[in-house]
C-alpha cells in the first residue's frame, strides 16, 4: 500500500489540484490530509469539497479548529486571525460541520499521523527541533508507536532517533528515506503555503509494505493563487509569500 501524504492546503486549490495530479498519476492507494484544510487561502469551501471526496482520513490542524470556532483565535497573528474570521464567514455550513468533527489523529498498527506534535494533540506544538523529536520518542516507545507523520510547520523534515545527527530532508531537491528501522517523526511539508524557501507544494509518498518514504515537490500556479487571495481582500502578505516559499 502506498499513501499520499499531505497537509496545510489552506485554501489553496492551484496546488492542492497539482499534488493531487502528481498521486494519481503515482497511482498511490489512499491520500491522508493531516489537517489545515482551511486558512490563509481564498478557496475554502473548493478545498473542503475535493477533501472531502479524495482523502480517505482528515485530520484536524488548528486553523480549522479556529474556523470551526473549536480554538481561541486571539492567540494568532493578526493575518491569521483575520484570514480565519472572512474563512468562517465565507465557509458552507457543511464544511464547517465536516471541519469541527474532524479527529486529531488517525492510527494504522504503529503508524501515527497528527497535525502537530502528537503528545497533547489539541494543543498544536510545532515539532521543529531534534529536542521536540527526542521528546516525542519518549512518548512513541510507551505508546507503541514506530512512526509519526505530522504537518502545522509548513517544512519539510525528518528525525530519527538513530543516534545519527538529524537528518533533515533537503526541501528544495527530492528525497527519499529508508525508514524500516527505528522511530521516526516525519513532516511532509505545506501543499498550500511552503515555508521552507521553495516556493513549490510540497507533499509525500510513503510505501508502507517496503519502509520508504519520498518527499516530493510540484509546481504550481500561484500566481493565480495569489490573485485570487488579493481580490477577496485578505491581507498581501497572503499572496506575496506564495512566491517565496516563507
Ligand atoms: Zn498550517
Amino acid at each position: 500500500m502506498r499513501i499520499g501524504l499531505i497537509s496545510d492546503v489552506h485554501g489553496n486549490t492551484e496546488a492542492l489540484n497539482a499534488v493531487l495530479a502528481v498521486l494519481r498519476a503515482e497511482r498511490v492507494d489512499a491520500v491522508f490530509h493531516l489537517g489545515d484544510a482551511v486558512g490563509y487561502g481564498a478557496e475554502p469551501n473548493e478545498c473542503c469539497d475535493v477533501l472531502r471526496r479524495e482523502a480517505q482520513v482528515s485530520l484536524l490542524g488548528n486553523h480549522d479548529a479556529v474556523v470551526a470556532g473549536l480554538l481561541d483565535r486571539s492567540w494568532f497573528a493578526l493575518h491569521a486571525r483575520l484570514a480565519a474570521e472572512w474563512t468562517t464567514r465565507v465557509l458552507r455550513p457543511d464544511h464547517l460541520q465536516w471541519l469541527a468533527n474532524l479527529p486529531d489523529m488517525h492510527r494504522e498498527g504503529s503508524t501515527l499521523f497528527c497535525h502537530g506534535s502528537p503528545i497533547a494533540p489539541r494543543d498544536f506544538r510545532y515539532v521543529l527541533s531534534r529536542f521536540e523529536a527526542q521528546v516525542i520518542f519518549g512518548w512513541m516507545v510507551a505508546e507503541d508507536v514506530r512512526l509519526v507523520f505530522v504537518g502545522h510547520a509548513h517544512q519539510c523534515f525528518a528525525f530519527s532517533d538513530t543516534g545519527e545527527q538529524p537528518n533533515v530532508v533537503d526541501g528544495i531537491v527530492q528525497s527519499e528515506l529508508d525508514i524500516k528501522q527505528g522511530c521516526w517523526v516525519i513532516n511532509v511539508g505545506s501543499v498550500g503555503q511552503p515555508r521552507d524557501g521553495d516556493p513549490r507544494a510540497a507533499f509525500g509518498i510513503f510505501d508502507v509494505a517496503h519502509g520508504r518514504y519520498q518527499a516530493r515537490r510540484v509546481a504550481y500556479d500561484w500566481q493565480a493563487t495569489a490573485a485570487k487571495i488579493r481580490a477577496v481582500g485578505l491581507p498581501d502578505l497572503l499572496a506575496a509569500r506564495l512566491a517565496l516559499g516563507r
